[in-house]
Order: C-alpha cells, then structure tokens, then sequence
C-alpha cells in the first residue's frame, strides 16, 4: 500500500519557519525532506544517503531549527547547540545562506555563524563569543576554534555531518576525529552523504545511535527524462574547436559549468574563449574564498553565463584504478599539494548553482565519485540539465569506468553518444588555431597571477568598503577579459559563410524561411520559431536539426 506523503504544515513545524518556507516558494517536500524531518524531530539519529540536488540541506536544517526553537522555550541560556560539518568552505556559505532563510522569520531566536570563510580565527572570535545557536564550518576550522578556546560545544544538541564522504576525501579525517572528542556524550547526530562508502559507514558507526538509515535514490544522479548524458569523443585541438562552437554560436544555451582538471587549463580556456570576445569567469582554488563565494553568488544572481570550474582534488590523487572506483581508496593527499592552493575549495561537490542548464566536462574526471559530483550541478530539485563530456583517447578508460558504474546504478543512467559531425565544423578550425596560438604559456602564467593579484584586491582591501555599500559589490564583475594574450579583433565576429548549414539557422533564426514568411506572414514565422526551439534542449539542437527539417521529431525532445 502507498504511503501518504506529509506536507510541512503536516509536520508539526514552528509557523515562522512555515511561513519561510511558503517564502521560498516549496509547495512540497522534496522526498528526502518528507523522510527525514519527521525522524528527526522524533529525535531519531539519521544516516541519509540522497542524491546531490536532492533537498539534502533543508532536510537537516529544518528539524534542527525546529529543535533549537522548541529548546529555546524552556531553557533561555544562550549556548551553540548544532554544529554542522562541512567539506568546503563554498559549502559552508550555502548551508549559512539556507538556514538565514529558513530562520527569516525567527533570525532573534536561531542565529547561525558560518566560520569556514574567513581565515583570521581572531576575526571570527567575537562571532563565537555570542554563541550562536548554530555553527557550521569544516572541521579544521572548528578544530582550531576549539583549540583557541572561542568556541565550546558542552551544550551541543545537535551535530550534523553534510557531505560525509567528502570529508575524508578532503582529508579531514584526523581533524573529525579529535572533535568529536569534544562534544558532551550525548547528542542527537544526522549524517548526510552522496555516497555510503566504507569510510562514512566507519564513521557511522562513531557517531550515530541506532540510526535510521535512508536510501533515498538507488540511482545518484537523476534519471534520463531530466537529465541528458551526452559524451563526444576528441583530442586536444578538437576540444577547443568544439566548445568555440558550442558558444559562440549558442548551441549551448543557457548558464553553463565547463569543469577542467588544473588551474592552469582553467586561465588557458578563459584566454582562448577571451580571443572570441566569449566572456567567462575562472572558479578554482588559488582564488580568495571571497572571491569564490561572490563568483558563485553572482553567478546564482543571473550574472554570468559561463563558469570554468577546476576540480583538482581528483586530479591530484594518484589514479590507480582502484581508487578510481567509487567509494574506494584513500584521499587523504587530496587537495593538500601546490602552493598557493586552498584545500577547502570545491566547486563541483555539494555546491547548489542555480539553474544550471549544461555541464560541461572539458577534461573528463578522473574518477565516477567525482563525475557523479560534477554533473550533480545540473538537474537539481525538479528541474531539467544536461551533461557533456568530451573525451580525448586517453580519457576513454575512465568514460568506461563511468558508464559501466552508471549503467549499475540505474538502467536509464547513461551516456549516448553526442551526434556532433565535427567535420561539419572543420571551416573554424583556422580561427581557433589562430586564437589558440596566441594563448602561450607565458600568456596563460601571466593570466593566472593578475587574476590572483585582482582578486585579492577585490576580496581582501574592498571587504570593508563592500560591507557598507553592499550595492556596490554587484558592480564587480569576476568575468572580465584577462587580455595577457594578443586579442586579435576580427576572431570577435563569426562570419556567415564559416557557419555550417544544419547551425545557420541556430545563429540567425530567419535563416532559410524566407519562403515560408512571404507565404506565412510575421505571426507564423515567429510562432513556426517558438514551436522549432522553445524548451528545446540546447545540446540537442544541433543534433537534431536535420531531422526536425524533414519533419521526424525526436520523441525525447
Ligand atoms: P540541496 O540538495 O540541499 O543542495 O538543494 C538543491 C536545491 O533544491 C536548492 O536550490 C534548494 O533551494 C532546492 N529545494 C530544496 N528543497 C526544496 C523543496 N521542498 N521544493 C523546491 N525546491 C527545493
């Protein structure tokens, strides 16, 4: 027999927080949140296993927000009574974001301190001094807090665990053990992961008391009819020429991610789209956390339509195909070497960019962990995304290791091949030699530190200013042109005759309908354009041009 499914007004929430999450426009829980609110404001320790983009944050930040309030009727001492553990500092920004929303309306009763970002413990020890009710922060910043003694947690109620799988591969596995050698012995504890592995089962068996576990999703990505898999394959050069198409002649529409695997293939993309008067910001490790927390939120503010992400975790990991394999393998050295580097950076995991419409892996991930991670930025909460690998022959073992992974996680969980004619583009090729010529090494070096050098300027000396004139900070822009490189101006341009036929009509929409107009009239034509390419998937739009002409509609478009 069917379960009933709760609504939030059926759960026994405090009205401030119905009244937010009516705010936030959430008719429904998600099903995580219909599962684990009520559990755990029975006060049951949960382990959840969701996908990413599933609810996963306010399906914990709900119910220790509610047991904080409930708390706070009877017992007035102020104390910090939850603590919420993070992987990355980007992280720790959207938990804080998340629960000052669902606290909207009681923020003078539940007041939360995020204390990952800033790196100047004294800075923060005022912030802890007040004791807010709830802190969230990695565990080696928690960990020094307690060591400086800003921060005692003997009051806590609540700990929470998001992204457990990613704290070990962050390498925050001794820091997590000797803090919980600081909470009191008894203490309510959700553990939230992406994936069970036997690391987060180990540290299950720590933390949780008789815990209630959720399997959510046997599948950890969502299922084809909202997201497209696509792979293409392509060399080096191939790679370029393809993602110069792909946007500049707006194949790929909408707010993108194209993931790479080192800093330094991050800033050479950046030029080499520059060289095209594509604009794009850079998101890795060596920027201030400041910086990556207002790059992605401007980003989530409709500000910019590409990002180029690095996911260097996984590459620095040595790539023995055992530690390939989802959930295996020791990461304790991930993310800890290169100087200058910030071992709490990640973009791809846990992070919610909003309405991504594309992710696009430039350079293929080393591993399905973080494959998995990485396309989980698109299609989250209810909404559709698409995917793109484009996979040089030495990339072709692991799209293997992915597909065999994915095809046993769920049947319909695949990667088609992406039906991209690259000879159909082979008239590009000049330009992009051209633009890629002028993107030299040193060009890229010097790139990569007047990015840095901006950056810090922007995040560190106009902090202060920004703080009073919070407007102001939506001036500055994270995408504008490096120009280390020699920008050659007519590569701006796309000339008609280079544009393949099956894309003519991509670029301008009046292309080869002039008949039908002179037939047709105005209104017909533009409601003949609304029908040919609204909702479409942008990816699919060059695949399925041909087609469309001679009348076979896709069934899945
Ligand atoms: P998370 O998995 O917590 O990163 O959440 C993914 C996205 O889903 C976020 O943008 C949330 O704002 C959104 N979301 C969470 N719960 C709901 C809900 N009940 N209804 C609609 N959207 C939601």
């Amino acid at each position: 027999m069917e379960e009933l499914s709760l609504e939030f007004h059926e759960m026994g929430l405090d009205d401030r927080m119905l009244k937010a999450l009516a705010d936030l426009g959430w008719a429904h829980p998600t099903l995580i949140q219909e599962k684990a609110i009520p559990l755990a404001l029975e006060g049951k320790d949960l382990m959840a296993r969701a996908r990413t983009g599933s609810g996963k944050t306010a399906a914990y930040a709900v119910p220790v927000i509610q047991r904080i309030l409930t708390s706070k009727q009877t017992v007035r001492e102020q104390a910090v009574r939850a603590l919420v553990l993070v992987p990355t500092k980007e992280l720790g920004q959207q938990v804080q974001t998340m629960i000052r929303q669902l606290t909207a309306f009681c923020s003078r009763d539940v007041r939360v301190a995020d204390i990952s970002t800033t790196a100047d413990l004294s800075a923060q020890k005022p912030i802890l001094m007040e004791k807010p009710d709830i802190v969230v922060g990695t565990p080696s910043r928690i960990q020094a807090h307690i060591n400086a003694q800003n921060l005692t947690l003997s009051s806590l109620e609540v700990l929470v665990i998001d992204e457990a799988d990613l704290l070990f591969s962050f390498g925050f596995e001794g820091d997590l053990k000797i803090l919980l050698c600081h909470l009191p012995k008894i203490y309510q504890a959700y553990l939230m992961s992406a994936t069970l592995n036997d690391e987060v089962q180990a540290l299950k068996d720590l933390v949780l008391h008789n815990p209630v576990t959720l399997k959510l999703q046997g599948s950890q990505l969502p299922d084809a009819s909202q997201l497209q898999q696509y792979s293409v394959k392509c060399e080096e050069e191939d790679k370029f020429l393809l993602i110069y198409t792909l946007l500049k002649l707006s194949v790929v529409r909408g707010k993108t991610l194209i993931f790479v695997n080192a800093v330094e293939r991050c800033y050479r993309l950046k030029l080499f789209l520059e060289q095209f008067s594509i604009p794009a910001c850079v998101l890795n490790s060596e920027l201030p956390v400041h910086s990556r927390c207002h790059i992605i939120s401007q980003f989530n503010h409709g500000f910019y339509n590409y990002i180029i992400a690095t996911d260097e975790h996984e590459l620095e990991r040595p790539a023995s195909s055992s530690q390939k394999s989802q959930g295996k393998g020791k990461r304790k050295n991930a993310g800890k070497s290169g100087k200058g580097k910030d071992k709490e950076y990640g973009v791809s995991r846990g992070i919610d960019f909003h309405n991504v419409f594309n992710v696009i892996n430039f350079d293929f991930p080393s591993s399905v962990d973080s494959y998995i991670h990485r396309v989980g930025r698109t299609a989250r909460a209810d909404k559709p995304g698409t995917a793109l690998s484009l996979i040089s022959h030495s990339e072709l073992s692991l799209l293997e290791e992915v597909e065999r992974t994915l095809i046993g996680d769920a049947s319909d969980c695949v990667l088609k091949p992406y039906g991209f004619k690259m000879q159909e583009i082979e008239s590009f090729r000049y330009r992009c030699r051209d633009a890629m010529r002028s993107v030299t090494k040193q060009a890229v070096k010097e790139a990569r530190l007047k990015e840095i050098k901006q950056e810090l300027l922007n995040s560190e000396k106009l902090k202060t200013y920004f703080d009073d004139n919070p407007r102001d900070l939506q001036l500055l822009r994270h995408d504008k042109d490096l120009h280390p490189a020699i920008i050659k101006p007519h590569l701006k341009n796309v000339p008609e005759y280079l544009i393949p036929k099956a894309l003519k009509s991509l670029v301008n929409p009046l292309y080869g309908r002039k008949q039908r107009f002179r037939t047709r009239g105005v209104d017909g034509m533009r409601s003949s354009f609304r029908k040919n390419f609204k909702n479409k998937n942008p990816l699919k739009s060059f695949r399925y041009a041909k087609k469309e002409r001679t009348g076979k509609k896709s069934s899945k478009s």
